[in-house]
């Protein structure tokens, strides 16, 4: 496996592995490898021949300060979880190297993501998806994949890449991949680290509840605004969680439905005491 922290370094892997006719499948992650990353490695390896996976603790996509400082960084097991999945490239590049310091009255050029990302997490994280799309087009620039593969656990973050590849015409397939869970069902994340063993047992109320929906809706539930508080007042009195958000929405679009019908996904943020976690389900009505 090899391992570039350089651009220039990338760039003549990536010029050489093109050379020889090697089809390129990309995964951008920020660390913190879990079984999660290593799923979207297999599903890379099912449409490439050579897999790309970048390391990159994004600054420009926190809008909090202390979730920034406190993102978890296993720089040593990520190598190690690469080299154990047979990536070819890890690319760890420094914050210098991506976002090159500029004369203090020059604004850097960023990307603006589209609609899809005005509701969800990007209405109560603002600015969140243009640092997201601003790293990944900047990424896809350096590492010209054919293929990119993302996460349905980050479900609206998935839809905003592809409306990006879809409107800039960037020559990359988008690949989606299923949510990996623990045993237990709690979606896998780099942030679970930061739950206590209190913590993580009120986490679990995330899945079950979001779960639990599904069944409702299997059972002949259609009313979203009912739904919805069914799925707050468990957050609330089971799990003792904020929601950032609890939003039923349509699986392309994601604006808001009221009727669940046949293209519904229940999409949640919420917060356990200071950590902020996401997860969705997709909606069957039978
Ligand atoms: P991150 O390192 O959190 O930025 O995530 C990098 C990629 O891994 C994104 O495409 C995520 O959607 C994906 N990912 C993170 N957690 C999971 C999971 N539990 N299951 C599937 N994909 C995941």
């Amino acid at each position: 496996m090899e391992t570039a922290e350089r651009i220039a370094d990338l760039r003549l892997s990536v010029e050489r592995a093109r050379r020889q006719g090697k089809r390129i499948g990309f995964v951008p992650t920020m660390g913190a490898l879990h079984a999660g990353h290593f799923s979207l490695i297999e599903t890379a390896r099912r449409h490439a021949d050579i897999i790309v996976v970048s390391i990159f603790v994004n600054p420009i996509q926190f809008n909090s300060p202390h979730d920034l400082e406190t993102y978890p960084r296993t720089w040593e097991a990520d190598l190690a979880g690469c080299r154990e999945n047979n990536v070819d490239l890890v690319f760890a590049p420094t914050v210098q190297d991506i976002y090159p310091p500029t004369s203090k009255t020059a604004v850097p050029c960023r990307i603006t993501a589209g609609s899809l990302a005005q509701g969800l997490c990007g209405a109560t994280r603002p600015g969140h998806f243009d640092g997201v799309v601003t790293v990944v087009g900047l990424l896809f620039n350096l590492v010209m994949p054919d293929v990119a593969v993302f996460g349905e656990k980050d479900y609206q973050q998935l839809r905003v890449i592809k409306q990006m590849v879809d409107d800039l015409h960037f020559p990359v397939e988008i690949v989606p991949s299923p949510i990996i869970r623990e045993p237990d069902g709690l979606a896998m994340s780099s942030r679970n680290v930061r739950l206590n063993s209190e913590m993580r047992a009120r986490a679990l109320c995330i899945s079950q509840t979001l779960f639990e929906a599904v069944r409702l809706v299997e059972r002949g539930e259609r009313e979203a605004l009912k739904l919805r508080s069914i799925v707050k007042q468990a957050f609330d009195e089971r799990g003792g969680l904020r929601a950032d958000y609890i939003e039923i929405a349509d699986i392309d679009t994601l604006e808001p439905i009221d009727q669940i019908e046949d293209r519904a996904q229940l999409l949640a943020a919420v917060f356990v005491d200071d950590v902020r976690l996401i997860d969705n389900v997709r909606l069957i009505a039978r």
